[in-house]
């Protein structure tokens, strides 16, 4: 399993290789140690039951995508169709438009799921079980301050 630590001071992105346990690891960009616990269900790829990095519970699943790249391609149908639009052709305009969308909604549906932990944002991708509920804002307001509490953000 491929985790992905958010680092608690600078929120720089660190991955680990849950397959080869480590304590802790050192954020590159902060210099901050980050103390790991990689239980074996992790470590063999099973499901995430216990957050390596703050040992919550408490997970959701959402889809392993790339705003930007979805924009991206958004933004290319819409330039195309306003020259299509420019030079008369209407239906064109709206075909490249429709084109557009429905490449991202395609795109969309076919992303594998990503498991991320609502307190400190750590994400688990591999071939594991997928367990957590979509995503819920009022328990991301509620378990986010308790972290940030307890890390002495706030
Ligand atoms: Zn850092
Ligand atoms: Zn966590």
């Amino acid at each position: 399993m491929h985790v992905l630590v958010k680092c608690p001071s600078c929120r720089a992105a660190l991955p680990v290789d849950a397959s080869n346990p480590v304590d802790a690891i050192r954020c590159g960009r902060c210099g901050r140690d980050i103390p790991l616990v990689i239980g074996d269900n992790l470590r063999d790829d099973i499901t995430v039951d216990v957050c390596a990095v703050c040992q919550g519970r408490d997970f959701y699943r959402r889809k392993d995508f790339d705003p930007k790249l979805g924009l991206l391609v958004i933004a290319l149908g819409v330039a195309l169709s306003a020259v299509a639009y420019w030079f008369g052709r209407d239906l064109v305009a709206y075909g490249v438009l429709g084109a557009a969308v429905l490449l991202d909604l395609i795109v969309y549906g076919r992303l594998p799921d990503v498991t991320v932990c609502y307190r400190c944002h750590t994400e688990f991708r591999g071939a594991y079980r997928r367990t957590a509920p979509a995503f819920d804002l009022h328990t991301a307001d509620v378990l986010e301050q308790e972290y940030e509490r307890r890390i002495g953000k706030r």
